[in-house]
């Protein structure tokens, strides 16, 4: 999981939103439950799958290189979830497929954040095993939860990682050499993501696997070659890390988290400006005719 910069808001949206909110406002001061008819949100699938280069908000998988993928909503648009208990929580995965069952979260709002059903900040890109085998409608958040009511929430705290928020994930998340992940630092919001959306889920480890093989084997190296008085911008293993965190790599978010956990205060920003394509330098002289 990464940050990326949220896409701008289409005024083609705002036009298209602007009667089904009217609508559900009303619905609301009626005293009636607001139903959100039109998933309009689904026309914009683009521009959040070009913010995320295709891939899921949470767990970094390629969504449209396989799949269709979901428009998610960050907070549920239409009832609210949450664990009573550890029973209830943990489910049981089946080996080798996407499935879970006996996983049955208690019903907390019926009618969810129904005001931010066609808020555009509420949107991102998400597979759907993370939104809808894992997610759902769960949403925790910090103590008290809200009551259902637009104005209470906007002092709610969610404890879910945005892949458009200003929490950095890298700071929450601790990812092992096998694929494993695990709150940093006991972080709030890292534990309640991972265990929403299902971030340590079998499949997923396995999948992440070669890639935090690779980094951890990468940090290794790096730490030999610095040791030795190699400088940066000659390391194999700074170059092997800038190489496998890069966004056309398979899991960017997750070896950034490991470079961040690892070599910290390096930063990406600093391998990037050592090794990115930008900084390559081009001899024009050379391309001039002779
Ligand atoms: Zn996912």
């Amino acid at each position: 999981m990464m940050l990326h910069k949220r896409p701008a808001r289409p005024d083609a949206f705002v036009t298209k939103v602007a009667a089904e909110i009217a609508a559900l406002r009303a619905a609301h001061e009626r005293g009636e439950e607001p139903k959100i008819t039109k998933a309009i949100w689904q026309d914009f699938k683009a521009a959040f799958s070009a913010a995320q280069h295709g891939r899921c908000g949470y767990c970094e998988l390629p969504v449209v290189a396989g799949q269709h993928g979901d428009v998610e909503h960050f907070a549920p648009k239409a009832a609210v979830t949450e664990f009573v208990n550890w029973e209830a929580e943990r489910g049981r995965e089946t080996a080798d497929l996407a499935k879970l069952t006996g996983r049955s979260p208690s019903k907390r709002l019926p009618a969810g954040y129904w005001w931010l059903a066609y808020d555009w900040t509420n949107y991102l890109l998400a597979c759907a095993v993370c939104n809808s085998v894992w997610k759902g409608n769960l949403y925790p958040v910090k103590q008290p939860p809200v009551r259902g009511n637009p104005d209470e929430a906007q002092h709610e705290t969610p404890l879910l990682l945005n892949p458009f928020g200003r929490r950095d994930p890298a700071r929450h998340l601790r990812f092992g050499i096998d694929g494993s992940v695990e709150p940093l630092d006991q972080s709030d919001f890292g534990r309640e993501t991972i265990r929403t959306c299902g971030l340590g889920r079998l499949a997923l480890v396995q999948e992440r696997n070669f890639s935090t093989t690779s980094a951890f084997g990468a940090v290794q190296q790096t730490r030999k070659e610095l040791a030795a008085g190699v400088l940066p911008e000659d390391s194999e293993g700074l170059a092997d890390l800038h190489r496998l965190g890069r966004l056309g790599a398979p899991f960017p978010g997750v070896v950034r988290a490991i470079i961040r956990q690892e070599l910290g205060p390096l930063t990406w920003q600093q391998l990037d400006d050592l090794f990115g394509e930008a900084v390559v330098p081009v001899d024009l002289r050379r391309r001039q005719p002779a």
